[in-house]
C-alpha cells in the first residue's frame, strides 16, 4: 500500500492524462497490456537505456517495449536509416531492396532459406500456422500449456488458466483466454506441458488415433512468459525428433527470443532447427514488423499460391530500413557478446542478493533476457509456475522497482530485457534496488 501510494503520488500527470484519455480511448490505453490500476504510466521519451514518463520521472528501462528494444531507444544508426528512407517515400505495397537484404540476413542467421514479412508477432504466428495447416492438410494445432503466441483466436487458448482448471498432464485443458473466441476454434488447439517430450508424443499418438493429428507444434524454445523457463537438456532435440517422425511442422515462435538471446535466436542458441520460425519485436528496432522463415518445402505452399500470406503493410519500407540497420549495424556479433556480459553481471548480482538474504528464489538469464523467480521450486512448466510463484512478492517488486527508477513490465510473468546500450551503471542500479527491496523485506 505504501509503495502504491508512493507511485501514485509520483505520477499525477499520468493520472490527469488518464482522465482525459479515458473519454475516447478505451481504458485510457492503446492495448489492454498497457493498462494498470489505478492508472497507467504515460511515457514521454526514451534514449539509450533510459526512459522518462510525463511526470519527468526517469527510469532505466528493463521493460524495453515488451522485449522489443534490444537496440536501445532512439539508436542513431536506426534514426539515420529512417531519416534517409522517409524522403524517398514510406509505403508502396511493393518490395524495396531493403526487404531482400533483410531476408538474406535472416536466412543466413537462421539457416532457413525462405522468408516473408508481417507487421507483428501475432500476424507471424497466425500466418505460420496457416502455412503449416495448408502444408499438412490438417487442422489441429499443438501448443505448450501457458505459452503466449499473440492475440489471434487459435493461440488465445490455454494461457493464464486457473490452477484448479489445468487438468492432468495428458489432458491439459483447452480454455479460451478471454471472451470472443469461438469454442470450435478453442477445440482445435491442444496444449501439452513444456519440458515433457513424452507427454507431447503420447498426446500426438492419441490425437492421431482420433483422426486429429496436429498440423504443427508451435512453441518457444525457451518460455518467455513465465519469467524465463529454459529447456531441459535433450528436450528440444526430442521434440524435433517427435515432430519429424510424425510429419508435424515444428514452429519455433521466436517473437521474444529471436535477435534477443543470440544473433540467430533460440535456433542458434540451442542448435535445433525447426521447420519454421516466427519473428517480430526486436526485428523492427521499434517499428512494427514481423517475419516468418521456413524450409523450402513448407514455404512452397506460399510460393505455389496455395496459401495467401498477405498484408498491405508487409515489408513496409520504414520498418525494413530499420530492420536492415538493426541487423547489419547494431545487432552485431560484438553486440551479442556485450549483451552476454551484461546479463551475466545482472544474473550474478541478483543471485548474490538472493543468497545474502536467503530469499525463496533464483535468478535465471539467457542472452538479453532474464528474471528473478520467486520460488523455492525450479520452474520447468506452467504447472510449477502456477504453483510456486509468490504473486504478492512479484507485485511488490514491480512497485518497488518503479519507485526506484527501474522500469519493468508489471506481473510475475515478465522478464527483463537488456539492450546493447545498457550501461554497467544501469545493471548495478537494478541489483542495488533489488538488494534494497530484500533488505526492507527481511528487516
Ligand atoms: N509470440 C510471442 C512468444 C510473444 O511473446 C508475443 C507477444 O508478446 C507474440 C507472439 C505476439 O506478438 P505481437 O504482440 O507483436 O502481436
Amino acid at each position: 500500500e505504501e509503495q502504491t501510494a508512493l507511485l501514485n503520488s509520483r505520477t499525477v500527470k499520468s493520472k490527469a492524462m488518464y482522465v482525459h484519455a479515458s473519454e475516447h480511448l478505451s481504458g485510457g490505453v492503446a492495448s489492454s497490456y498497457q493498462g494498470r490500476d489505478p492508472w497507467p504510466i504515460y511515457i514521454d521519451s526514451g534514449s539509450g537505456d533510459r526512459i522518462t514518463d510525463v511526470d519527468g520521472n526517469e527510469y532505466y528501462d528493463f521493460h524495453n517495449g515488451f522485449g522489443s528494444m534490444v537496440q536501445g531507444h532512439a539508436h542513431p544508426a536506426i534514426g539515420e536509416a529512417l531519416a534517409k528512407r522517409y524522403p524517398l517515400g514510406t509505403h508502396f505495397a511493393a518490395a524495396t531492396e531493403d526487404v531482400i537484404d533483410v531476408a538474406d540476413e535472416l536466412a543466413r542467421r537462421w539457416g532457413l532459406p525462405k522468408w516473408r514479412f508481417t507487421n507483428s508477432g501475432s500476424e507471424s504466428t497466425m500466418d505460420a500456422i496457416r502455412i503449416a495447416r495448408a502444408y499438412t492438410g490438417r487442422d489441429t494445432v499443438m501448443k505448450i500449456f501457458g505459452s503466449y503466441h499473440g492475440h489471434h483466436d487459435t493461440v488465445m487458448v490455454s494461457i493464464g488458466v486457473e490452477y484448479d482448471k489445468i487438468g492432468d498432464r495428458d489432458n491439459l485443458a483447452s480454455l479460451p483466454y478471454g471472451g470472443g473466441i469461438p469454442q470450435s476454434t478453442v477445440d482445435m488447439t491442444i496444449a501439452v506441458p513444456f519440458n515433457d517430450a513424452e507427454a507431447m508424443e503420447r498426446r500426438i499418438v492419441r490425437l492421431d488415433a482420433e483422426g486429429r493429428k496436429p498440423a504443427c507444434v508451435i512453441m518457444e524454445a525457451a518460455m518467455m512468459n513465465l519469467g524465463v523457463v529454459l529447456p531441459e537438456p535433450g528436450y528440444l532435440e526430442a521434440v524435433r525428433d517427435i515432430t519429424t517422425r510424425h510429419g508435424i511442422v515444428l514452429i519455433f515462435d521466436e517473437v521474444k527470443t529471436g535477435l534477443a538471446i543470440a544473433a540467430g535466436g533460440a535456433t542458434e542458441k540451442f542448435g535445433v532447427t525447426p521447420d519454421m520460425v516466427t519473428l517480430a519485436k526486436v526485428l523492427g528496432g521499434g517499428l512494427p514488423s514481423g517475419a516468418i522463415g521456413g524450409s523450402a518445402e513448407v514455404m512452397s505452399v506460399v510460393e505455389d499460391h496455395t496459401v495467401y500470406q498477405v498484408g498491405t503493410y508487409n515489408g513496409n519500407p520504414l520498418s525494413m530500413a530499420a530492420a536492415k540497420a538493426s541487423l547489419l549495424e547494431v545487432l552485431t556479433p560484438a553486440a551479442y557478446e556485450r549483451l552476454g556480459e551484461l546479463n551475466d553481471r545482472i544474473v550474478a548480482g541478483c543471485q548474490a542478493v538472493i543468497e545474502k538474504y536467503d530469499l525463496p528464489g533464483y535468478a535465471v538469464g539467457i542472452g538479453s533476457k532474464g528474471c528473478v523467480t520467486f520460488s523455492t521450486e525450479k520452474i520447468v512448466d506452467y504447472e510449477t509456475f502456477k504453483n510456486a510463484q509468490d504473486v504478492e512478492l512479484c507485485d511488490l517488486a514491480w512497485l518497488w522497482n518503479m519507485n526506484h527508477g527501474i522500469f519493468m513490465t508489471p506481473g510475475r510473468e515478465e522478464e527483463w530485457t537488456l539492450s546493447v546500450v545498457h550501461s554497467d551503471e544501469a545493471i548495478d542500479a537494478y541489483v542495488r534496488v533489488f538488494d534494497e527491496l530484500a533488505a526492507a523485506l527481511t528487516a
